[in-house]
């Protein structure tokens, strides 16, 4: 017999994948350039050119079975060794390679985070705007997700509103700075509210709450930005990291959870996590993909790009009229709909070739994001058309 939900999420593709199929389609009746196609959070900025003469230096001179063959379940422990030295070189925070279970991307690690922390009836606190897969991967876990909003003017957690939703239930509240679909990066004042929150609550509940980081856009920071780090702020924290848009190297999935190294029962927690992979079947991260990772730590793709694109995306909207707070972080942009509906925002939008993504694909009413991970002729050429959207509703 078929597992009906299985179905239903298998046949109910995301709304992000439908604009994404849309543009294609457009792309092929009216030709490739005519489509403005901000839906995807597809890194347009080259993989750099070491990480590429990587695989070509491993596959030249690493051996089979050693280069395709099964690393340990967790990871390669020279890998996992290489990536705990570059972590404790650079923010210094006492983890080992113990603490790391290497996984196919970010999208793996909170899979295996959530179903490490989660049982039957728990719950887990996103806050809205969020990574739709949150919920599916909580739900896969046993737990309902609770949803509590950010502030809509600088989007930081609403502390008051976390506060009412925690409760004995809470396994894990996930944070993801910069964020994604807002650009937001957490401040400093906003990780101590929510650490200092999460630790009371800890304690009143007499439970463990996990605060989960996703954390594939760590360093896409601009203008100075510093994250605050969640593993500097509270001892519960599963980081979940991936290179896809750091390397942009989305299609290689790799990534890893980091227990981290202050965790009051950090030995159990990585039990813990090793059980939960296991039972996922995500044991083994791809052994090629481990090796180049371990190769190139502490390098990125030439992040400059996305920070021209910000810049140019900002002034264009905003120039028209609409609104939309400066991302601090990531590639995304999200701006508010002139007439409160995102959805109808969306479709009006491609009158003009325009693919934005609406909001309530995070769990919000009344936005649109603008993935900016393209090329910055598409940036230039879309100033047209949302100069006749901006128009269309009278802001012009
Ligand atoms: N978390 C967030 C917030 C994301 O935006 C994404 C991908 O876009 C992921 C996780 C998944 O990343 P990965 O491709 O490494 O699985």
């Amino acid at each position: 017999m078929l597992n009906e939900k299985m179905i239903e999420m298998g046949e109910n593709s995301s709304v992000i994948r439908e604009l994404f199929e849309y543009g294609n389609k457009r792309k092929a009746e009216i030709g490739e350039d005519k489509v403005l196609d901000f839906s995807l959070g597809n890194p347009n900025v080259p993989c750099p050119e070491r990480v590429t003469r990587s695989f070509y230096y491993l596959l030249e001179e690493v051996e089979t079975p050693q280069l395709h063959g099964y690393t340990s379940a967790p990871g390669d422990i020279q890998v996992r060794k290489t990536i705990s030295d570059y972590i404790n070189e650079r923010y210094e925070i006492g983890c080992e390679p113990s603490d790391f279970y290497m996984t196919a991307g970010a999208a793996a690690s909170l899979a295996i985070a959530l179903r490490s922390v989660c049982s039957e009836g728990s719950n887990v606190i996103v806050f809205t705007p969020y990574f739709p897969e949150y919920k599916v991967f909580s739900e896969n876990a046993g737990a309902a997700v609770v949803e509590v909003p950010v502030r809509t003017e600088d989007f930081q957690p609403d502390f008051d509103k976390l506060a009412e939703a925690l409760g004995p239930d809470t396994a894990a509240v996930i944070v993801n700075s910069p964020n994604n679909p807002t650009g937001a990066v957490l401040t400093e004042e906003s990780m101590k509210a929510l650490a200092d929150i999460l630790g009371e609550a800890q304690q009143r509940f007499g439970t463990e709450i996990f605060l989960i980081s996703d954390e594939p856009y760590r360093e896409l920071v601009y203008d100075g930005v510093k994250p605050a780090l969640p593993v500097d702020y509270y001892d519960n924290t599963i980081v979940c990291y991936s290179w896809s848009k750091s390397l942009s190297m989305p299609g290689d999935r790799i990534g890893y959870i980091m227990v981290s190294p202050r965790a009051e029962r950090r030995k159990k927690v990585f039990s813990a996590i090793c059980g939960s992979g296991r039972s996922l079947g995500y044991v083994c991260a791809p052994a090629l993909a481990q090796y180049v990772v371990a190769m190139n730590q502490g390098i990125t793709s030439n992040l400059e790009e996305y920070a021209k694109n910000r810049q140019l995306i900002y002034e264009i909207v905003t120039d028209c009229g609409f609104e939309a707070v400066r991302p601090d972080g990531a590639f995304y942009l999200f701006v508010k709909s002139p007439s409160g509906d995102g959805k109808e925002f969306s479709e009006r939008a491609k009158k003009y070739e325009l693919l934005l993504v609406p909001s309530d694909s995070f769990g919000i009413e009344g936005y649109v994001r603008i993935s900016y991970c393209v090329d910055q002729k598409q940036i230039e050429r879309s100033a047209e058309a949302f100069r006749g959207l901006a128009a269309d509703y009278g802001l012009i």
